[in-house]
């Protein structure tokens, strides 16, 4: 059956049965897609060795955008297809309504968008940004990141094995990178103020972000922002580094997402249970202790290190839930 203009105002699709957005159909169809990567892996990309840095991250980026099709078109009752994004050196996706003809310049045809990220979980710090800027973004446009790490199969084969993700809306990770950076002494162009006096009506850096330093972060912020030592700083939105909390205020907002339930949260602790030196580091000895006291653990003598593992013993693949909730 033919299904006439944009399905989500249709009487008879599965989807609108469902009641649920094309956003939250490929959210709950995560897991099964990732499922099917492993499944895919386990077969075709078994090595010996398994060098991080291999490129390995993008290719399963891009099996992940396979295997996303591949399920949405087995279901069949989906009516939009993923594209890949033309011209663009990431592997970045868009969900497009089946049988309706795609222009990715004015989005005609798009529902939203998907940038995909891959993480090493054995790599020392993630390379992987999420730098895109908050005006480039639309509401249900998500943020895909998939962990992985080489798992054994026998004594001397390995293969990629995707062992967590985070799939959001990316303007929910924008506004905690966002506020954290302005806490950190970043700040944003204005294009009524531009550095490089541009005219407000054709300046290109509305939104770019600068550091504290009043570095542009990215290649394409003002000329007249340019480091001495480099063309541009690179800190910006690196999906680790954006959590570091430097200061008092900084710190409480960063508290302040973490002790509800907001999408915020959900990134912070998905970083934090895929990363934990990260968590380790960013609290203090004596909000460990506090923990350990919650436990009727007596954590006298213990060093930060040892108090950590302690609480971490009982699951060490879970974040530490009571530091959601410490001052
Ligand atoms: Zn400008």
């Amino acid at each position: 059956m033919a299904i006439k203009g944009r399905y989500f105002m249709t009487d008879h699709s599965s989807i609108y049965t469902l009641g649920k957005e094309p956003y939250e159909i490929v959210r709950a169809f995560c897991p099964d897609i990732c499922s099917k990567m492993n499944e895919f892996s386990i077969e075709i990309l078994v090595t010996r060795g398994g060098r991080i840095g291999s490129g390995m991250g993008a290719l399963l980026e891009g099996l992940w955008g396979y295997m996303a099709n591949q399920l949405l078109f087995d279901e069949n009752e989906h009516f939009f297809d993923i594209a890949w994004m033309p011209d663009n050196q990431y592997n970045d996706f868009t969900i497009v309504e089946k049988n309706v003809s795609w222009n990715p310049d004015d989005r005609t045809g798009e529902l939203f968008r998907i940038e995909a990220k891959s993480m090493n979980r054995q790599a020392d710090e993630s390379k992987a940004h999420f730098d895109v800027l908050k005006k480039e973004l639309g509401k249900n446009d998500s943020l895909l990141i998939l962990v992985w790490e080489w798992a054994a199969i026998d004594k001397t084969h390995r293969y990629p094995k995707v062992i967590d993700y985070y799939f959001g809306r990316a303007l929910d990770v924008v506004e905690l990178r966002d506020t954290l950076h302005v806490l950190r002494g970043g700040s944003f162009v204005s294009s009524s103020n531009c550095p490089d006096g541009c005219n407000p009506a054709t300046c290109p850096h509305d939104g770019e972000p600068l550091n504290a330093s009043r570095i542009r972060e990215r290649l394409s912020g003002p000329d007249s922002t340019k480091g001495n030592k480099v063309s541009y700083a690179a800190n910006f939105g690196g999906l680790v580094r954006m959590l570091k909390t430097s200061n008092t205020s900084a710190k409480s907002a960063f508290q302040k997402y973490r002790s509800t339930d907001t999408p915020q949260e959900a990134f912070i602790s998905f970083i934090f249970r895929n990363y934990p030196d990260e968590e380790k580091n960013h609290y203090g000895i004596n909000q460990l202790r506090a923990v350990a006291r919650q436990r009727n653990i007596d954590p006298a003598g213990l060093s930060k290190e040892d108090l950590y593992d302690l609480l971490k013993h009982d699951n060490p693949n879970r974040c530490i839930e009571e530091l959601r909730y410490c001052n």
